[in-house]
């Protein structure tokens, strides 16, 4: 992948070329955004495109040596710090001292990339600002976080901050449906997105929503499942409990389109929904429906989760 390849970012790949170009990149950058919206991409293929032996046109040009061997995470001098567990350590921060000791092997600029720079503690953290202070001339530090207040102070202003958009949801749609996804399931995910492919991917993957799908429609589930599950969704993020819920909605309008003979209308593609529809009268799936919009614009309204995910459940629980 080059900078060619990136999806969306166009005005900070602009940029970047522009700065190559002109030679005027300084030695330390921030990169900030929402989370998959192509920040480490981005900062491995500018550190690509510095030390490409054969750049065409502004760009890596993905055959040599230096190429090869970043796209493998394998350059001596091209460094991609991430947490190990929670956070970035200590020992970390003094391998990356420890490779600035030496020139660089064969790099022309050495690159290091701190990713999830938020999940420094402060040791962690004061130890790089030694670094960030005094930086080797043919050095650049690329930073990654999703929001700036959660570093130092002292960090973020020795850094030049680059901002990265959420992606446009067509974007994304494209993305998707390269990567095999029905158009219509591309469609509906980027939408959810919030302009993130990994959230998307994330999304995609429906997991949770499936599940809670089979056990509110299975006859027998009991009580303390039902809560079980209920609990579960009620400790997520209130973002991400509306994108679960607007998908288990349309599993539902699924179960609808089913039963109305509408099967060339439905989204998901799961094989259990002839069974689903079966369970359930035509009344009961418009009530359902009904419930988990009540449910998304409480959970607006900031109404506890936990409270109106019980009520769901029981409601779902009734007359079966
Ligand atoms: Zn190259």
């Amino acid at each position: 992948m080059a900078f060619r390849d990136i999806l969306g970012q166009e005005r900070v790949l602009r940029w970047l070329k522009a700065a190559i170009s002109q030679n005027r990149l300084t030695g330390s950058y921030l990169f900030v955004g929402p989370e998959g919206v192509g920040k480490a991409t981005v900062a491995i293929n500018l550190a690509k495109v510095l030390n490409c032996l054969s750049p065409k046109e502004g760009d890596a040009c993905e055959a040599c040596i230096s190429c090869k061997k970043i796209n493998k995470g394998i350059h001596p001098d091209i460094l991609f710090i991430q947490p190990q567990g929670q956070v970035i350590k200590i020992d970390q921060i003094r391998d990356i001292q420890r490779n600035l000791s030496f020139r660089p092997i064969m790099a022309k600029r050495r690159i290091i990339i701190i990713d999830q720079a938020e999940a420094m503690p402060e040791a962690s953290a004061n130890a790089f600002l030694k670094t960030l202070e005094e930086p080797p001339l043919d050095t650049i530090f690329i930073l990654i976080a999703q929001d700036k207040h959660m570093l130092l102070p002292t960090i973020t202003s020795r850094c030049q901050i680059i901002t990265f958009s959420p992606l446009p949801s067509k974007v994304i749609e494209d993305f998707l449906k390269n990567q095999g996804f029905e158009p219509i399931n591309a469609q509906i995910l980027a939408q959810l997105s919030s302009g993130s492919i990994k959230y998307a991917m994330r999304l995609g993957q429906r997991e949770i929503p499936i599940n809670l799908f089979k056990l509110w429609s299975e006859k027998r589930v009991s009580i303390p499942e039902i809560l079980e599950t209920a609990h579960t969704l009620a400790d997520k993020d209130t973002a991400e409990l509306s994108s679960l819920l607007e998908i288990y909605q349309s599993l539902w309008r699924d179960v609808l389109m089913f039963k109305i003979g509408c099967k060339e209308f439905i989204i998901n593609k799961e094989k259990d929904l002839e069974t689903v529809a079966s369970h359930w009268g035509l009344q009961k799936v418009l009530d359902i429906m009904e419930m988990i919009e009540q449910v998304k614009q409480k959970l607006k309204q900031n109404v506890q989760k936990r409270l109106i995910l019980e009520e769901l459940a029981f409601n779902l629980e009734e007359d079966k």
